[in-house]
C-alpha cells in the first residue's frame, strides 16, 4: 500500500499567530493536506471559541478538529490513594517517603473523595488532580492541556498511514519581550524546523515574523483577526492566561467580569478540596486579589498568582501553543 502524503497539522489557538500560521499552511499545501486542530482548555473566552470553531472554518472552507486533555487515569489514581487514607492507612504507606505541602487526615481524605471527580473542563480537572493552579513559573498547563493532546493527535494521523506529519506551530520570537529574552540564542527553542522522530516534524514558519507581518497575512487572505484584539487584549488564550500582563488583567476584569467570577469559583473548589488537610491555612492569592492589585501602580507586570521558587522553563511556551 502506498503511504499517504505528508500531513500538515496546524495547532490553532484562535490567536493571531496561529491563524497566520494556518493561512501559510493552506497557501502552500492546500486544504486537502492541512488539518487545523484546536486544543480546548475549557478556559477560553466565548469569542475565541466562536472565532476558531465557527468563523475560521466558514471563512476558509475547512474543518477544525478539537482535542481535549483527559485526566481520567490521574483521577482514578488519586481517588484510590485517598480511599486508602480514608480507610485509615498512614499517608507514608500510600505515598512512601515523598513529602507533600499538606498532610491528609482520614477525615479530609474522605471528604475530598466526595469532591474529586472529573468535571469535563480540562483546565479545572488539571488543577484538581495537581491540587492547585499553574503559575507563570510552574507552567505545566501548556504541556498537559496543549502539547500532549496535540502531539497525540499528530501521532494518530501517522498511524493512519501518512508518510510524515509536520506539526506547524505559530511561535514568534518577537511575540513578547520575555519570549525574546528567553529564546534569542538559546539553541533548540529558536529552530524553525526540528525532527521530533517517528515521522513527526516540528515547523515554526513565522518564528522571525514581526507582528505587522502577522496582521498583513490576515488582511491579504481577507480574514479578520480575533475580535478580542480590539477589546484590549494583546494575547488570546485562557481567560485569563497565567502570563497575562497586569494591564490585561485590569481590562479583563472591566470588560469580562464573568470570567473572573468563573476563576473565583474554580479556586473555591480547588482549595475546598484541600481544606481539612493539615498545613492548609486557606490563605493565599486569589483571582480577586490579583484583580485588585492590577488596579494599583505597584508591583510587577504579570499575573503570577502562585509563583514559587522554581525557575521558569525556557521552552514552556516555545511551541507557540499559548499565545
Ligand atoms: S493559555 Fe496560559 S493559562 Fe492557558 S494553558 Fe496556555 S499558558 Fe496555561
Amino acid at each position: 500500500m502506498n503511504a499517504r502524503p505528508i500531513l500538515h497539522v496546524v495547532s490553532l489557538s484562535g490567536g493571531k499567530d496561529s491563524t497566520a500560521t494556518l493561512l501559510v499552511a493552506l497557501e502552500l499545501h492546500g486544504r486537502e493536506n492541512v488539518r487545523a486542530v484546536f486544543a480546548d482548555t475549557g478556559n477560553e473566552h466565548e469569542v475565541t471559541y466562536e472565532y476558531a470553531l465557527d468563523y475560521l472554518p466558514g471563512a476558509l472552507g475547512i474543518t477544525v478538529d478539537v482535542v481535549r486533555a483527559d485526566f481520567a487515569d490521574e483521577f482514578a489514581t488519586k481517588r484510590a490513594n485517598l480511599a486508602r487514607i480514608a480507610a485509615g492507612e498512614p499517608e507514608s504507606a500510600v505515598y512512601g517517603s515523598r513529602e507533600f505541602m499538606y498532610a491528609w487526615t482520614p477525615e479530609a481524605a474522605a471528604r475530598a473523595l466526595e469532591l474529586l471527580r472529573p468535571t469535563g473542563v480540562p483546565f479545572l480537572d488539571l488543577c484538581l488532580v495537581r491540587g492547585g493552579f499553574p503559575s507563570r513559573k510552574r507552567q505545566y498547563c501548556t504541556e498537559y492541556l496543549k502539547t500532549r493532546p496535540l502531539t497525540e493527535y499528530a501521532l494518530a494521523r501517522l498511524e493512519e498511514g501518512h508518510s510524515a506529519a509536520w506539526s506547524w506551530q505559530g511561535v514568534r520570537i518577537d511575540e513578547s519581550d520575555s519570549r525574546r529574552d528567553r529564546l534569542q540564542g538559546t539553541g533548540a527553542c529558536v529552530r524553525s524546523f526540528e525532527v521530533a522522530g517517528g515521522g513527526l516534524f516540528i515547523y515554526r514558519p513565522i518564528l522571525r515574523w514581526r507582528v505587522e507581518d502577522v496582521f498583513d497575512a490576515h488582511a491579504v487572505a481577507g480574514i479578520r483577526p480575533n475580535p478580542l484584539y480590539r477589546q484590549g487584549m494583546s494575547r488570546v488564550g485562557c481567560m485569563p492566561c497565567i502570563n497575562a500582563a497586569k494591564v490585561e488583567i485590569r481590562e479583563i476584569a472591566r470588560r469580562f467580569p464573568q470570567h473572573i467570577e468563573r476563576i473565583a469559583k474554580w479556586e473555591e473548589l480547588v482549595s475546598f478540596f484541600h481544606l481539612g488537610t493539615q498545613g492548609h491555612t486557606g490563605a493565599g492569592s486569589t483571582i480577586h486579589a490579583v484583580v485588585e492589585w492590577s488596579k494599583t501602580t505597584r508591583g510587577g507586570r504579570q499575573y503570577d498568582l502562585l509563583a514559587d521558587a522554581e525557575p521558569a522553563t525556557a521552552c514552556a511556551s516555545a511551541y507557540g501553543l499559548c499565545e
